[in-house]
């Protein structure tokens, strides 16, 4: 039993997929491969995490591309026993000439559609706006996706470079559109930047959900505040090592936003550059990460209740969380 609410379909291109892409649309290999391009295996700074992230755009600029990536990337959660993919992406970076955002979200759509036909796999599609993204890009992009509500759009995210570009108020307009239309609202906050984005992004673009928010460990005020908010934070244990953000699963700022009384929900983030996904990441935490069963159940319940996705589909996952305890796992 997993539910996975935070990953990038860009962390989720299988290596022999972006050596098939690369060669069919005559890019050429990187230096050291595929694997060592796409997978990060020591751990450094968010920096060097976001550039075997992006090694991947070169091949996904087309609608059969991203259609492909976005299959097999339902597949791999199926594979790894996951019970609910909440994927998100960012339409701009995919964007060409012959390819506008939204018929990139449309082959993304599509994808999501084929996989969760082939597996079974419940998956809801989260569309990211981008802080370095110009505001008219980032209002076509919130516009695509409420047009969309309902019909393979679940939500409106923004991510990027949160300390070269702290300022929220270019989103405004995009998450008011967004909420119009009924979406879920989360964003990236206070995983580089200072613990107060997480209070400036619930007030300013009201979100209840924050991705990471890692910092927020660090202001005793603000985990409180959080905690008294209903504030939800998106925790992505192996990616917060490999970034820096946390020396270790044991020690990981999830264990204090749970003895706060903050919600916590999982995800793998980027599946391939971490070289991990959601379902281990669980075996660990309850193995060696510290984490007692009975939180890994608080989690997947509370997933359940902030995901992005359809009544129906809550109503299957609330009652596949109940039959399935964490307990069973760790005995
Ligand atoms: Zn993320």
């Amino acid at each position: 039993m997993s539910l996975n609410l935070h990953c990038h379909l860009e962390g989720c291109v299988r290596p022999d997929t972006a050596s098939d892409l690369a060669r069919a649309g005559g890019a050429p290999a990187p230096a050291g491969g595929w694997d060592a391009a796409l997978r990060m295996r020591q751990p450094a700074d968010l920096t060097g995490f976001l550039a075997h992230v992006a090694a991947a755009y070169p091949v996904m600029g087309s609608a059969d591309a991203l259609r492909r990536i976005a299959r097999e990337a339902v597949e791999d959660a199926a594979a790894d026993g996951s019970d609910f993919l909440e994927i998100r992406f960012g339409p701009a970076t995919h964007r060409r000439p012959a390819l506008p955002i939204p018929a990139v979200i449309d082959a993304v759509v599509d994808g999501l559609d084929d996989g969760r036909a082939q597996t079974g796999l419940l998956v809801s599609l989260v569309v990211c706006l981008l802080r370095h993204s110009d505001r008219e890009t980032n209002l076509e992009v919130a516009r695509s996706a409420a047009v969309r509500a309902g019909r393979g759009v679940a939500g409106l995210d923004v991510a990027g470079d949160e300390l070269r570009l702290p300022s929220l108020e270019p989103y405004v307009e995009p998450f008011r559109i967004a909420a119009s239309a009924g979406l879920g609202l989360t964003a990236h906050a206070a995983e580089a930047g200072p613990p107060s984005a997480v209070r400036d992004a619930f007030e300013t673009l009201g979100v209840a959900r924050i991705g990471h928010g890692s910092r927020v460990v660090d202001d005793a005020d603000l985990l409180a505040w959080s905690a008294d908010h209903g504030v939800t934070f998106e925790v992505c244990p192996t990616s917060n090592i490999l970034t820096g953000a946390a020396p270790s699963l044991r020690e990981h700022p999830l264990h204090a936003f749970l003895a706060a009384g903050c919600g916590v929900v999982l995800g793998d983030d980027d599946p391939v550059t971490i070289g991990r996904r959601l379902g281990e990441e669980e075996r660990e935490l309850l193995v060696t990460g510290g984490l007692a069963a009975e939180r890994l159940d608080a989690i997947h319940l509370r997933s359940v209740e902030v995901g992005f996705m359809d009544e129906a589909d809550r109503a299957i996952l609330r009652a596949a969380v109940v039959a399935s305890p964490a307990t069973g796992i760790s005995a």
